[in-house]
């Protein structure tokens, strides 16, 4: 089949499944003429059985509620590809949840670390279950009934979880710790643990700082200083928070955060004992991003996100589709000159376009947010070890696994006139890897 029959094909199999489609169509998109230039792989369907998952399990989660009532959600785990190493993706916990996300999240995470030049494949996980307004107890007994089914599909080597929306260390540490219980080892089989029991430094803050390590990177082929440039964030969890962290340390002014109800826009600029007033109120209180501007008396704009506000640099850290055409026109107009995505696909393909057509530095998730999962495959090279690095040499593997990437990206996708397209970049050295040691395994 040819890779512009892929898409057809998905469609016609799997219909009523858009941000599958949407993933699988950016790829396609940047990597036929990679493809055609190699026959063997149209020849072993190649393309097909990259696009589709190897497996996917799915399965009841039942757990009883503080009020004693006995509830249900869905649960799964979507296997990807494990051409070039166990799979490997995060569990994510939201109301939103269903196969067409974490299938098009587990196609994204299969390229993307074959980027981080780590021995990962792709997958992802999760359930429909919404973490919002649920006690610690609630959390706890959910994730418990999440691992007793999910368990059997895991290993060290087989499948490795990790963090994603609405499941952080917290539920992390409650799922691993059902996990040992049921499989009777203590190999590591989840990455984000907590520091005491395996958890490797760094990896909380990985994701957003490795975003804003390849936002300066693309920064550096301009000459461009990071140093007072205005930057936007959206989300106010774990991703948006050491973005931030890192972005205040460079001496970068970040004027919004936000979350599913609003945003804020803080004119000053978040400084640091803002940012520990979000953390405590985010991952303490578990409250909303509009007491930000309670307390600090600045605007608040519900039901919205903060693409309409004025920025040199944008860097989206909450979920998918969240910048559409016109955010990315207002992005323009306002003179934003630098989107770095630390959510995945949170850019719709018409925005896309317009940053490409606009030609400005735009990293995509796959690229820019690597860094949490790279620390994540640190995390099993340490478990695997039995030892901990200390958190400057997790810091340095990081920033060099970023620069990696970034060179990557301008090797296969810097233009004829210079301009770098990142999308194409990381698309073609994703795709090369993993189709390489698809061939090499035969036809599975
Ligand atoms: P968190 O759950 O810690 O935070 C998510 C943030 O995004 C919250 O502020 C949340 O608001 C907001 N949000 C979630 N869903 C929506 C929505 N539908 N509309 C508007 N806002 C929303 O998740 P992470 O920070 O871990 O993940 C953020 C993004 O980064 C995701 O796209 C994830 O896939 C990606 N990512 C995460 C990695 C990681 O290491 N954690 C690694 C690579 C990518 P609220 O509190 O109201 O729900």
């Amino acid at each position: 089949m040819k890779a512009n029959e892929v898409l057809d094909m998905l469609k016609r199999r799997f219909p009523n499944e858009p941000e599958y489609h949407q993933a699988v169509s950016e790829v396609l998109g940047t990597i036929e003429e990679v493809y055609n230039e190699h026959p063997e792989f149209e020849k072993s369907n190649l393309i097909e059985r990259l696009c589709i998952p190897d497996r996917i399990f799915s399965f009841r989660v039942t757990w009883v509620d503080d009020k004693g009532q006995v509830q249900t959600n869905m649960g799964y785990r979507v296997q990807h590809n494990n051409a070039i190493g166990p799979y490997k993706g995060g569990i994510r916990f939201h109301a939103s949840v269903n196969l067409s996300i974490l299938k098009f999240l587990a196609f994204e995470q299969t390229f993307k670390n074959s980027l981080t030049t780590l021995p990962m494949g792709g997958a992802k996980g999760g359930s429909d279950f919404s973490p919002r307004g649920k006690s610690n107890a609630e959390i706890m007994r959910f994730c418990q009934a999440f691992v007793t089914e999910l368990w059997r599909h895991i290993g060290p080597d087989t499948d490795v979880p990790a963090g994603d929306i609405g499941v952080g260390g917290r539920e992390v540490g409650y799922m691993y710790g059902m996990y040992k219980k049921l499989a009777r080892e203590n190999t590591g089989t989840f990455t984000g643990k907590g520091i005491e029991f395996g958890g490797s430094l760094i990896r909380p803050e990985a994701t957003g700082y490795g975003n804003v390590y390849f936002l300066l990177q693309m920064l550096k082929t301009k000459g461009i200083d990071i140093k007072d440039k205005v930057v936007t964030v959206s989300g106010s969890g774990n991703v948006a928070q050491y973005t931030v962290e890192k972005l205040i340390t460079l001496g970068a002014k970040v004027v919004t955060m936000s979350d599913s109800d609003g945003y804020i826009y803080d004119p000053d600029g978040i400084d640091r004992e803002k940012l520990d007033y979000i953390m405590e109120l985010k991952n303490l209180y578990r409250g909303r991003i509009r007491e930000y501007a309670e307390k600090y008396g600045v605007k608040y704009v519900p039901g919205a996100r903060p693409w309409g506000e004025k920025c040199d640099i944008a860097m989206p850290s909450a979920t998918q589709n969240e910048i559409n055409g016109d955010d990315a026109r207002a992005l323009l107009a306002n003179g934003c000159f630098a989107v770095s995505e630390g959510a995945n696909m949170p850019s719709t393909p018409e925005a896309i376009d317009e940053f490409l057509k606009a030609r400005i530095l735009y990293a995509p998730g796959k690229a820019a947010n690597a860094g949490g999962v790279s620390v994540s495959g640190l995390e099993m090279t340490q478990n695997a070890q039995k030892l901990s690095w200390s958190a400057e040499e997790v810091d340095q593997k990081l920033k060099d696994i970023m620069a990696n990437i970034h060179e990557q990206c301008l090797k296969y996708g810097t233009q004829e006139d210079g301009y770098v397209n990142y999308v194409k970049g990381a698309n073609v050295a994703g795709f090369m890897k993993v189709a390489k040691a698809m061939m090499a395994q035969g036809i599975l």
